[in-house]
């Protein structure tokens, strides 16, 4: 079975060999406080940073999901008020964190399928945290790095939280114009989940300290300050996902081995064949009509019944996945992460194929 479901999704190739290294290792036996964790913890924030392209100062910490990182980012970067932009499903997941954990939240609410229209939204002065999502997986908008550079630009004394969940590695980032930034392991990078991998700057951790200060709470089974004290020593504060990191730290060696460049183009040129397959196909249409914003990582096809293209191409053994929330019976969702390959992209047109 070809999984080219938008996460949980294909496994890394290697993922059979890494898990060998790992037993042979007694991964799942060392201590977290032990040399040899904090040497994989070392590898893993330095090829994250090295795939990523952010700065030597940039802090990666380890959670338990990404949905983990929107909780830690609302508690940590905002006190009282901070700004969304919500487009589909996980956007909005991130404005609803915000609302539970009490915080006077606001968003700019676009349709599903839509991107927004930046230099038009008016973002309350008083919003200390401005919450973006990259890849809208729902709906299989992208958001375009120069508009995320834009946005940081008129508004620099806020701080600027990207989900880069469905598309990490893929975008290209400016983590000058980016505060914190995060992703799950198991979109693109191949891997079972279970490891949410957050990035902050030092503005964050200002950020967080002065709340701390005031007497407000940042979190206790995890924030800024516990999860930097130890990643000072390669550590965490809890007993973490060992063999996760292990396995990230695998996966972004054998990335960065292909080239963050080979990877980018290799991802657009798969996304424009399966694009082009969809415009030429009589029963589909991309569901995002506006070309620009058009994910190359999560493509969302509209078809009249979803439920029978996805049962007619799992019997040729490709997996896809169904719309999202609404759109279940009428959109098809097809990932081009890392580890898919051209071959498994046509195995899914060969299925799908009208004629
Ligand atoms: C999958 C996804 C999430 C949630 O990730 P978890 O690891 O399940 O917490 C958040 N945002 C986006 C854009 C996603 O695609």
């Amino acid at each position: 079975m070809i999984f080219l479901t938008p996460g949980p999704s294909k496994l890394h190739p290697l993922y059979p060999d890494f898990m060998k290294q790992a037993a042979d290792r007694h991964i799942g036996s060392i201590s977290h406080r032990s040399k040899e964790f904090e040497k994989i913890f070392q590898a893993a924030v330095e090829s994250v940073r090295a795939l990523l392209g952010a700065p030597a100062d940039t802090h990666v910490f380890f959670l338990g999901s990404a949905t983990e990182a929107m909780e830690r980012i609302v508690q940590n970067c905002c006190a009282r008020k901070s700004f969304h932009f919500v487009n589909g499903a996980f956007s909005e997941r991130f404005f609803e964190i915000a609302k539970e954990l009490g915080r006077d939240a606001a968003a700019y609410t676009s349709s599903p399928g839509e991107g927004f229209p930046f230099s038009a939204v008016s973002i309350p002065p008083d919003a200390e945290l401005i919450c973006l999502t990259h890849n809208e997986t729902s709906t299989g908008v992208m958001i375009d790095s120069a508009d995320i550079i834009r946005l940081k630009e008129q508004n620099p004394g806020k701080l600027l939280a990207v989900d880069i969940v469905s598309s990490a590695p893929y975008p290209l980032l400016s983590y000058n114009h980016v505060d914190a930034a995060f992703f799950s392991v198991q979109k693109s990078f191949g891997l079972p989940a279970g490891l949410g991998v957050l990035l902050v700057n030092d503005a964050c951790l200002e950020k967080a300290a002065e709340i701390s200060r005031t007497g407000q709470s940042i979190g206790s089974y995890h924030n800024f300050a516990s999860l930097l004290s130890f990643a000072k020593k390669n550590q965490t504060p809890e007993t973490p996902n060992v063999l996760g990191i292990f396995l990230l730290a695998k996966v972004c060696e054998e990335l960065l081995r292909i080239g963050i460049e080979t990877l980018r183009k290799q991802t657009d040129e798969r996304a424009q064949r399966l694009y082009s397959f969809v415009e030429s196909h009589a029963a589909m249409k991309p569901f995002v009509s506006i070309k620009a914003l058009r994910s190359t990582t999560v493509v969302t096809i509209e078809v009249p019944d979803a439920k029978i293209f996805m049962d007619r191409l799992a019997r040729l053994n490709v997996q896809v996945g169904l719309g999202y929330g609404a759109f279940k019976d009428k959109h098809l969702r097809v990932a081009n992460f890392c580890t898919h390959t051209a071959a498994d992209i046509q195995a899914f047109i060969t299925a799908g194929s009208d004629r």
